[in-house]
């Protein structure tokens, strides 16, 4: 009997109706498949996606009750990343009879049938998979970006031929659930404690990063980051061929720097491919997001000329280090996505001269501040703080021994008394170290009127 009932489970349920599940729905309701897309929460979608949806017999669905509703039609559950796996509803799919529960990843991975370099890391995926991107433009065969970057995976796999080649930024969240996923390149950039609410150990973070290569043979290749310990031990576990990357070590095998230059090492065959001075792109994070992006090239077959020519164009995403005037002689930089104090640890490091009057503060996340406050002692000449962290920074930098501390009130505040005491050889660095909910949507609009204000400047 339930043989017989699940014979007629036709349908997909499409969990979250965010970015990724708005693009897998289209996808599949094109291919004719009957779609409920559903969301916890009451959202709205455009009112194309619902017609394609309907059109193939499926629908909009809201609330809990409705999914137990699409389940009893449902032979396959395709989770957006936002969706944790032990989400009530999740758990009641996969225990349900003849459904399958994947991710959109999984998905993607389905329909397409091109190839793939993939990457995942805590730190640095967009920056990374941007410059792979970059690099696969120079192949003599359509490629696209997609993934966490903002683009459902999915959709851009769609109309992509079999010789093509995807580069795919992957969070943690993405890589639970996949099943069949390979890519023909998988890349590692590091791995530090974050998300652990989702994930709830270092062991299960680590455990989804490794679905990146779990389902690799001897035909691929598993890039792994040298000089993180944790990702280097990594090697044994993948059965793929081993490519390792290092910033600090000339390694027998692999890509690695050396006097400056990046140097590409395989088959006893040694390439460089330029060197750091010649990049615009700066801070050691970003050498090791470029090693990465390199090994993602070569692998792909890049030519290394052209790989360099990427590397020299390159500037900074936006909201990342990025660069965005010089008034009376002192460079501004515009660095809203450093939401922690990690990241604005990478920001302080990345100017090596120092001289810099940073701008932080923010919704504060509460986490320690010693390790940051005692590089801006070494290398701040002020710091200005602002928004709802700014007391508690305030005491941890005097604390530290920081001695030009000045509070502003808002964002106008803050750069107009930057501008007012900014002299060469000093830089103006946003670097905020805490989330911008306190006075803005998201990082990308705190940068964006960080920059608006710094383009007002009278030079
Ligand atoms: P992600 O997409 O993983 O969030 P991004 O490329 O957007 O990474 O970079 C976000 C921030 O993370 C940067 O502003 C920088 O502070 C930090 N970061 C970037 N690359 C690295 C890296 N390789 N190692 C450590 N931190 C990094």
């Amino acid at each position: 009997m339930t043989g017989m009932t699940d014979m007629m489970k036709k349908a997909v349920i499409v969990y979250g109706a965010g970015i990724s599940g708005r693009g897998a729905a289209a996808v599949l309701a094109q291919l004719g498949r009957q779609v409920f897309l559903f969301n916890d929460n009451p959202c709205t979608i455009d009112d194309e996606l619902l017609a394609a949806l309907q059109a193939a017999g499926g629908a909009l669905v809201i609330g809990e009750e409705a999914f137990t509703e699409a389940l009893a039609q449902a032979e396959l559950v395709v989770l957006s990343p936002g969706v944790p796996c032990d989400n009530k509803n999740v758990l009641q799919a996969e225990a349900a009879s003849g459904v399958e529960v994947i991710s959109e990843v999984e998905l993607a991975y389905r329909l397409y049938g091109g190839h793939m370099a993939a990457i995942t890391g805590t730190n640095g995926k967009t920056t990374t998979t941007t410059i792979v991107g970059e690099m696969f433009k120079r192949l003599p065969v359509p490629s696209a970006v997609g993934g966490n970057i903002g683009l459902a995976l999915s959709k851009e796999v769609q109309s992509l031929p079999k010789e093509a080649w995807l580069a795919a930024e992957l969070s943690s969240f993405q890589l639970e659930k996949v099943v069949s996923f390979c890519p023909d390149i998988a890349v590692v950039l590091n791995l530090t404690p974050d998300h652990l609410e989702r994930h709830h150990t270092m062991e299960a973070y680590g455990d989804a990063k490794k679905n990146i290569f779990r389902k690799q043979g001897a035909e691929q290749v598993t890039v792994l980051n040298y000089d993180d310990p944790e990702v280097r031990s990594w090697a044994k576990d993948s059965k793929a061929q081993i490519c390792f990357f290092s910033r600090k070590t000339v390694l027998p095998q692999g890509i690695f720097m050396q006097n400056g230059n990046f140097v590409i090492k395989w088959n006893n065959t040694t390439k460089v491919v330029c060197n750091i001075d010649e990049l615009k792109l700066f801070g050691g994070h970003n050498e090791e997001n470029v090693l990465a992006a390199i090994a993602a090239g070569f692998f792909a077959g890049v030519a290394v000329e052209d790989m360099a020519d990427v590397l020299r164009n390159f500037r900074s995403i936006e909201h990342r280090l990025e660069y965005v005037r010089t008034v009376k002689g002192v460079p501004y930089y515009n660095d809203s996505k450093a939401t922690n104090t990690d990241s604005a640890i990478k920001a302080l490091e990345a100017f090596t001269k120092g001289h810099i009057i940073l701008v932080a503060g923010g919704h504060d996340k509460l986490t320690e501040l010693e390790p940051m406050m005692a590089l801006v002692k070494e290398k701040c000449d002020a710091l200005i703080l602002l928004g709802e962290a700014k007391e508690r920074f305030q005491a941890a930098a005097q604390a530290a021994g920081v001695e030009n501390i000045v509070l502003a009130a808002d964002y106008d505040e803050a750069v107009a008394k930057a501008y007012a005491m900014a002299q060469p050889p000093q830089v103006v660095l946003l670097s905020p170290a805490c989330s911008s909910y306190d006075m803005f949507k998201n990082y990308p609009e705190r940068g964006r009127y960080f920059k608006k204000l710094v383009n007002a400047l009278p030079l």
